[in-house]
This record gives structure tokens, C-alpha cells and sequence, in this order.
């Protein structure tokens, strides 16, 4: 990158030097052609003013490096002070002859013969009716450029040292704070960089953090998934190696195919459960959303549980209104089913759950509230945590993976829902989950 950029910096200074040296090379030239054209002007009119008196024909000595042709009407050459006049040919026809018989003057510059020279011409017409021709060699734009480069060449190469260090420099400056992320991405110190940088930097570093988090969180995720299946999977293995052993009575194989098959039982919620958060995680597949009544949803879940909270002796209750939500039905009955359904197990006999269906200002609420067990304060935040159990025996004895929150608080976010959590410990729970109100009703 540091090369790129110095490469590109001396060619950017390579490039104006040139360009520089061209157009001066070229305002100069310009400046220079007016100034020859101009001097050739004067000494036409001067000489064209002694030829009305006489026709003075000046000898090659007397014009020193000027060249002057006389040509009569028809354009044929009568007098040339460089060359014989019976081998040249008629002149009628050069620019510089019929601009001065049309207009009265008329100049030109024609290629000499002599590499970096040009000739240029002017032209008068004369009273008498004949063409005087003023002409000399002088440099052109090349022998501009090749008495300019010696002299800037110097200048060029001290420009392109000062581009290299100053690019050196401003690269190493520029660059520094890169590397030293990239050389120690979890230091926490400062980095000194520019404005600019800090949101690059600070965006890194959170990415960083959350790869690292995610991994961590993944291989704690893996190792309690594999120690979960573990257990019930030992029963499974000693009790059918019990039976298999003949080493079970009658009443016995009864017993142990009971805890084979309440096991087998255990294994498959926790694999749903599993197969549930890792598609939750990888959002392979948008769910689709529609509008649904969150109520209507409710009463569906109330009346399926209902048959659970009679077997804990728990009173199982439906209240509020109609209320739509944009979500995946899907989704949101496994909220309802895992909300009520550790309302009625961490609850005592005699309890009481009841589901409120609230609309609040914009916002839909979906309240589930028990006067169970309660949770405890240090518990509180960590109860969301995949695998995570307040009390673990009692979580496996009613059937629980340590899952089912972890699904809720996924669930509710890829909704954008908020959840919230007030519980006493012996005075029971409350979990609200606050969804945006479905805009068109
Ligand atoms: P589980 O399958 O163990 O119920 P969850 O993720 O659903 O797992 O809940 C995590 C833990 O939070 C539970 O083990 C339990 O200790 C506690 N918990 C959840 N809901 C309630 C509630 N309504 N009252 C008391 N404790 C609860």
C-alpha cells in the first residue's frame, strides 16, 4: 500500500512537472513567434518605405540573417538576396504572397531545413503593386523545450526527492495507526489517530469483540449442548443394558422402559430446542411476516396449556383485547407456549397465571404474570442465557432444557420487541414483551 501510494504520489508530480514544462515551453514560443513576427513587420515597412523611392535591392551582407524577395503582380520572384532568381520558382501561390495581396500583409512559419529551426515569413504589399518579403530562420517550440530542460532539470529532480520523502512521511503517518491495530487489535489503549479514522478503528475493535464473544459464546454453547445430551443419554445406555443383561424383573423392565422412554422424551425437546436457536442464529430463511391478532394467539396457547396448569394446580387466565402485531405466527407461539409454560411450572399449587393482551401508546404488550416461586435478583439477568437454570433440578423434572428464554429473548428481538422482567423471589414473575403496534389498524 505504502508503495502504491508513493508510486502514485511521484507520478502525479511527474505528470504536473511535465505538463508544466509543456504549457510554459509553449507560452514562451508563443511570446517569442510574436516577437520575430513583429521585428519582420518593422523591417518590411521600413524597407518598403525606401522602395517606393527606389527599388533597393540589398546585397545578402547588408540583411545579415534576413532574407528579402521581391515579387512582382503574378508573383514571380525578381529580386532574393539568398538565392539566384531565374531558379526560383513563381511564389503566387505561398499563403504568406496572397493574404499580402488581399489583405495587404501577410505572415507565415514554414519547417527549416534544420532540425529545431523554423522560418517565418511576412509579407507587404507595395504601393507599386509588388510583394516585399521579410524572412529569417529562428528556434521553434523543440529548441525551446531543449533549452528548458537542462535548466529545470535540477528543479525536477529536487521536486521528485522532496515527493518521495514528503510521501514517505505522510504514507508511514498516514499508515501508523492501521498497523498498530492490526498489530494489537485487543489493546485497549488509545490509538493515536486522525478524526477521520477513530469510527474505522472503533467499528474494528467492536467487530473484533463481538467474533471473539460469539466464538466464546458458541464453543459454551457446544460443550453444554453435548454435557445436556450426555445425561439423558447415559440413563438411555445403562437402562437398555439392564434389560438387555436380563438383569430386570417383570415390575423393573416396566420401570426402566419408563425411564428410558421419559429419556427419550428429554433428548427429543432438547434437540428441538437446539435445531430451534441454530436456526434462529444462522437466519438462513427470513420468516415471512403477517398480521396477526396477538390476542387471538394468547387464548390459543391459554386453552392448549390448560390442561398442564390443572395438573399443577395452577389457574390458567385470558385477558385484554384484539391486537395486531406485523410477525411469523410461528414465532410467536413459541414465545406464548414458553412464557406460560414456565409460569405454570415454577409456580405452587394453588397459583395463578394470568395473560394480558394491553395496547400502551404505540406499543402492544404481551404480559405473562405468575405469583410463583419468583427469581431471585442476581438471577434476573442471566436467566436469558442459553443453558441457563435458577434451579436445575427442578427445570429437568418439569421437562426443561434451559432453553426456552434463550428462544424468547431471539425471537423478540428479531421482532424488535423488547422484553422486560420484574420478579420477587416467593412472590412470583412478570415478563412483559413489548411489540410495535401493527401501523394500519
Ligand atoms: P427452562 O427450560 O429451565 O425452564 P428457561 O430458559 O425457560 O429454561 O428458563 C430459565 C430459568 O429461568 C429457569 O430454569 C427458571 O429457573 C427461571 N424461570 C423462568 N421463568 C420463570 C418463572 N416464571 N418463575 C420463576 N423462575 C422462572
Amino acid at each position: 500500500m505504502k508503495k502504491k501510494i508513493n508510486l502514485q504520489l511521484m507520478s502525479i508530480t511527474a505528470l504536473t512537472i511535465i505538463v508544466t514544462l509543456i504549457l510554459v515551453s509553449a507560452v514562451f514560443y508563443e511570446l517569442f513567434k510574436k516577437q520575430v513576427f513583429e521585428d519582420l513587420r518593422i523591417y518590411a515597412y521600413v524597407l518598403a518605405d525606401e522602395q517606393e523611392e527606389s527599388i533597393i535591392q540589398p546585397s545578402k551582407e547588408v540583411c545579415g540573417d534576413l532574407r528579402i524577395t521581391l515579387l512582382d503582380a503574378e508573383g514571380k520572384v525578381y529580386y532574393d538576396s539568398n538565392f539566384p532568381v531565374n531558379e526560383m520558382e513563381n511564389h503566387l501561390q505561398r499563403p504568406e504572397v496572397q493574404d499580402a495581396f488581399q489583405y495587404g500583409e501577410g505572415s507565415i512559419v514554414r519547417k527549416s531545413d534544420t532540425l529545431d529551426r523554423n522560418n517565418y515569413y511576412y509579407a507587404v504589399l507595395l504601393k507599386n503593386g509588388c510583394v516585399l518579403r521579410v524572412a529569417r530562420e529562428a528556434d521553434n517550440v523543440f529548441s525551446f523545450l531543449r533549452m528548458t530542460f537542462p535548466t529545470l532539470m535540477p528543479v525536477v529532480a529536487f521536486l521528485l526527492l522532496a515527493c518521495v520523502a514528503l510521501s514517505t512521511i505522510s504514507t508511514k503517518s498516514l499508515l501508523r495507526p492501521i498497523e498498530e491495530i492490526a498489530r494489537d487489535i485487543d489493546t485497549k489503549e488509545e490509538i493515536h489517530s486522525y478524526e477521520e479514522l477513530d469510527p474505522l478503528i472503533k467499528t474494528i475493535r467492536q467487530q473484533h469483540e463481538d467474533i471473539v464473544k460469539n466464538a466464546q459464546m458458541r464453543q459454551e454453547f457446544t460443550a453444554n449442548v453435548s454435557h445436556e445430551l450426555k445425561t439423558p443419554l447415559t440413563s438411555i445406555y445403562g437402562y437398555s443394558e439392564l434389560i438387555e443383561n436380563g438383569m430386570a424383573s417383570g415390575e423393573d423392565q416396566v420401570r426402566f422402559a419408563g425411564e428410558i422412554h421419559k429419556n427419550a422424551q428429554r433428548l427429543l425437546t432438547l434437540i428441538n430446542d437446539i435445531i430451534e436457536l441454530s436456526e434462529l442464529d444462522s437466519h438462513v430463511q427470513r420468516r415471512a411476516f403477517e398480521k396477526v391478532d396477538l390476542y387471538d394467539l394468547a387464548g390459543a396457547c391459554v386453552e392448549m396449556l390448560q390442561v398442564q396448569a390443572e395438573k399443577h394446580d395452577v389457574g390458567l387466565t385470558l385477558e385484554g383485547q384484539s391486537c395486531f402485531i406485523m410477525a411469523n405466527r410461528q414465532l410467536i407461539e413459541e414465545v406464548l407456549y414458553n412464557l406460560c409454560d414456565n409460569a405454570i411450572r415454577y409456580n405452587n399449587p394453588g397459583g395463578k397465571v394470568a395473560v394480558r393482551i394491553e395496547k400502551k401508546e404505540t406499543k402492544i404488550l404481551l404480559v405473562v404474570e405468575d405469583n410463583g416461586i419468583g427469581i431471585s435478583e442476581e438471577h434476573q439477568n442471566r436467566i436469558f442465557e442459553r443453558f441457563y437454570r435458577v434451579d436445575k433440578s427442578r427445570s429437568k423434572s418439569t421437562g426443561g432444557t434451559g432453553l426456552g428464554l434463550a428462544i424468547v429473548k431471539h425471537i423478540a428481538s428479531e421482532h424488535g420487541a423488547e422484553i422486560s422482567l420484574e420478579s420477587e423471589i416467593g412472590k412470583g414473575t412478570k415478563i412483559t414483551v413489548s411489540f410495535s403496534a401493527c401501523t394500519d389498524v
